[in-house]
């Protein structure tokens, strides 16, 4: 039995083989063995009859069974091969490739009624054409030379009038492809001028933004410069102001010495209050203490420490605290703190006088003798006053406080010169 498998040329889908065609095929094999028995080279002229040329039963169209495309079978398994079909074969080949036949192929069912509508539409409208045709030329045989002149021209004239209208057209379609170019490059030109509008508008806003911070940071300068002109004319204001003058006014006129309008020592007939002394001290301790930082100078032995009415003078050698105030209930007879405060006061501001003259040349006119806690009237009756509360006379006290106070009074003049007559 044979094995061939056979594919459709359209779809490549196997064909399944009719069980008619193959014994149809038997059959066929049959005659040709009853037709030529003998294993011979049959005579070519019959060759185009013999059966390798198989006739493929159309399974679904029996009216056409038989008629169906032939095709050409190669290299064929089976073993049961006669001589007969090896020269058929041989045959079909060299006509296939000398030209002399077309290769034919199997196709499906499907693809077969495909092809066969395909043809049958083919060849209805080459029926038309041919009846056209037809038509066209009984027509021509009925026309005479004269008319068939005359018609000629006309449909020269006709076709020369096409052509010219042809013409026509193709400039106005060119007239219109270039107006269409035209118009897409204005609607490009507006779509770019409405951008650099919105960029415009977008770039006029951010100015606006930048303009009213550049106000505000303006605004800000001229008031951080108002505030500069101001603090330096305070400054130059202040660094004019003389402020020992202004902070301290000593008076010495009469009995007893005035420092900031507190008085400084009583006498029997003016009968000062002891708070009214110790604020007195305190404002003095306060201006020798201011003296002594704008000069610079360092006393030894001593720290002045000015607290109002309750001022006080610390020993450096021993942590005594000696005060600048009382109550007026010290000790009379001893050598109380009060007595050595006071003391201890004066050599401080000795020690100031000699730093004045020693470098400034400054001379007061009242001495002073810190080992007695004197001060000298150098400038009458060369007589000497104890500044002590101990043995003293309330007079004598307040006298030796006046000097004092007038010698201060002048190194207050000479420091306001020094330090800020200048400026
Ligand atoms: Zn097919």
């Amino acid at each position: 039995m044979s094995s061939t498998c056979f594919l459709c040329h359209r779809c490549n889908k196997p064909l399944k083989i009719s069980p008619d065609l193959s014994a149809m095929q038997r059959r066929s094999l049959e005659a040709q063995h009853r037709a030529s028995p003998s294993p011979k080279m049959p005579v070519s002229g019959k060759l185009e009859d013999r059966t390798s040329r198989r006739r493929h039963p159309d399974p679904g169209r029996t009216s056409q069974e038989g008629a169906c495309c032939p095709f050409t079978l190669l290299g064929e398994p089976s073993t049961q091969r006669t001589l007969d079909s090896i020269q058929n074969t041989i045959l079909e080949t060299f006509k296939i490739v000398s030209g002399q036949k077309d290769v034919d192929h199997p196709l499906c069912v499907d693809c077969m009624d495909g092809l066969l509508e395909e043809l049958d539409a083919q060849l209805t409208l080459a029926e038309a054409d041919n009846q056209k045709y037809k038509s066209f030329t009984e027509r021509e045989s009925l026309v005479s030379d004269e008319e068939r002149e005359v018609l000629n021209a006309e449909l020269q004239a006709e076709l020369q009038s096409l052509e010219q209208e042809e013409a026509r057209l193709t400039q106005e379609l060119q007239d219109v492809d270039q107006e269409h170019a035209r118009i897409e490059a204005e609607k490009a030109a507006e779509a770019e001028t409405r951008e650099l509008e919105q960029q415009e508008e977008q770039d006029l806003k951010d100015y606006a933004a930048l303009k009213m911070e550049e106000l505000e940071l303006t605004g800000e300068l001229s008031s951080v410069e108002n505030q500069l002109v101001y603090v330096q004319g305070q400054l130059q204001s202040l660094s004019k102001t003389d402020i020992l003058n202004i902070t301290f006014t000593i008076l010495d006129e009469g009995p007893l010495g005035i420092i900031n309008n507190f008085r400084l020592g009583r006498i029997p007939d003016i009968q000062v209050g002891w708070n009214e002394i110790n604020a007195a001290w305190g404002q003095t301790a306060l201006l020798l203490f201011s003296l002594s930082k704008l000069s610079g100078l360092q006393f030894q032995r001593y720290e002045l420490v000015p607290c109002g009415d309750h001022s006080y003078i610390k020993s450096l050698t021993s942590d005594e605290m000696l005060r600048l105030f009382s109550d007026g209930s010290h000790n009379i007879f001893y050598d109380n703190k009060y007595d050595r405060g006071m003391k201890a006061f004066l050599d401080c501001l000795q020690q100031f006088v000699k730093m004045l003259q020693k470098e400034e040349g400054l001379f007061l006119p009242y001495r002073i003798h810190v080992k007695g806690g004197m001060l000298e009237d150098t400038t009458g009756s060369g007589k000497c006053y104890s500044i002590r509360t101990h043995l003293n006379t309330e007079d004598e006290w307040a006298k030796a406080l006046k000097f004092m106070l007038t010698n201060l009074k002048l190194i207050l003049a000479w420091a306001s010169s020094k330090y800020y007559s200048k400026k």
